[in-house]
């Protein structure tokens, strides 16, 4: 079954706003085994949309559209595909209801134009929206399938889902397999190295496919098993799931939606840990990933950007003539920021990042990319140096503040000691 994809909006062809839901969608797809064939973007206009559909409609058995199903009159995805196939468009009554009820919860003032919203084209079939007054709807043209759903990205990720596939599952069922899918998330190898450590498992013989996704400074290594039952699908995602562990151990820090920050903050809360966190050169990145997860007041105590040498002593008491005799950017401070956080903030652990990151500022013996994390528990301090993050300061950064959390997990997890 080949599938077509049309974003519709003048927000997307101003330039204004990019076009993020195709991405998804054809993720999302792919996932399921259905080729993406032509993706368009055209903006509020019948006659883009009438052009877009039909050259997309020769290509593709299915199509799914995103965009301009507002209550404004900017919006007219409903009317023009209505005019399309000159279907009249009609008033279902229970999404009506639907919009009238989310208005009186909400206590939103109700003008006529919102009515707008549960109109669609004769024969089409309304998808539900949980999230929002715009409800989608199905459409069948010769023997097509078309399926429209709102722009708006978070309603995307529900409707398509819960809605369209469920939709086009049913109309194409020869084209439906069960797909199960295993991200392995990687830090601390490269792209190649990883492949390098997986190649020798034949992966044909266990049923699945292999696919690397680098999103920096992480390697995602997925595998997927497509068979006719579901329970055959996870069968096989498991056997291969043994083999890859096996090989990549505990370069893995997580799996499908997890974030390392998210690991980390598992195991503190598990363990019913404190941490403190001073930041040099990573500047809040560490503290702003931690406080993104819900809770993290339970284990999060304070993150301090101390990045000049007086504030290393004012707020952290690392000594003057640490910072004179080694530098800002050296093991002895790294290590005396970290127990001084931890000092000061009374945690059970404090962690610490000083280097450079460029791009002056560097010299023979201390290169831009140098970085020094450390990690204090108040009877050790672990400090790891870093020489090889050759990269533009941005990434310097991220990759620091990745290096400290992987740390953390490393200690969470016992696996620090058998570090090089
Ligand atoms: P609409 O459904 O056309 O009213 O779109 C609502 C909002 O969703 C727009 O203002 C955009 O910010 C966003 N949006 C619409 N289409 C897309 C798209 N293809 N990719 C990302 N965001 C979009
Ligand atoms: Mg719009």
């Amino acid at each position: 079954m080949k599938v077509g994809i049309l974003t519709i909006g003048n927000e997307l062809t101003s330039g204004k706003t990019q076009d993020t839901n195709s991405s998804y969608i054809a993720r999302e797809l792919q996932v399921q085994g259905w080729p993406v064939v032509v993706m368009m973007s055209v903006g509020d206009d019948h006659a883009a949309i009438k052009g877009a559909l039909d050259h997309i409609l020769a290509l593709a058995d299915a199509l799914i559209v995103t965009g301009g199903l507002g209550p404004t009159a900017d919006d007219i995805t409903t009317a023009a595909i209505g005019r399309a196939f000159g279907r009249k468009l009609y008033t279902d009554e229970v999404c009506l209801k639907h919009i009238q009820e989310i208005f009186k919860e909400f206590r939103l003032h109700w003008t006529e134009n919102n009515a707008k919203q549960a109109l669609f084209p004769e024969g089409a079939e309304t998808i539900f929206n949980p999230v929002g007054t715009a409800w989608g709807f199905s459409l069948r043209v010769d023997g097509k399938v078309i399926a429209v759903i709102p722009g708006v990205p978070a309603e995307v990720k529900i409707m398509l889902p819960e809605g369209v596939i469920p939709l086009f599952r049913k109309a194409f069922p020869e084209a439906s397999r069960h797909v199960a899918t295993r991200i392995f998330k990687v830090f601390g190898i490269s792209e190649a190295g990883t492949d390098k450590l997986l190649s020798d498992i034949d992966l044909e013989a266990l049923g699945v496919e292999i696919g690397f996704y680098p999103d920096f400074p992480e390697i995602h290594v997925q595998l997927k098993a497509r068979t006719a039952t579901e329970e055959e699908a996870r069968e096989r995602l498991a056997r291969a799931e043994t083999e890859v562990m096996a090989r990549l151990k505990d370069n893995v820090f997580g799996y499908d939606e997890q974030t390392l920050e998210g690991v980390v903050a598992e195991l503190l809360t598990e363990r019913g840990l404190t941490l403190a966190v001073a930041e040099s050169l990573t500047g809040g990145l560490i503290t702003d990933r931690l406080t993104d997860i819900p809770g993290s007041s339970k284990f999060f105590e304070r993150g301090c950007v101390t990045y000049s040498n007086r504030s290393k002593t004012d707020l952290l008491a690392v000594p003057e003539d640490i910072l004179k005799e080694h530098g800002a950017v050296s093991e002895q401070t790294a290590v005396r920021m970290a127990e001084g956080v931890r000092r000061q903030a009374g945690t059970n652990l404090g962690l610490s990042t000083t280097g450079i990151a460029g791009p002056d500022g560097g010299t023979d013996e201390k290169p831009v990319g140098t970085v020094y994390v450390a990690l204090s528990d108040g009877k050790e301090t672990y400090c790891r140096h870093y020489d090889t993050f050759r990269w533009d300061r941005r990434r310097i950064k991220v990759l620091s503040a990745q290096a400290a959390l992987l740390m953390v997990k490393r200690y969470l997890k016992d696996e620090i000691r058998h570090e090089p």
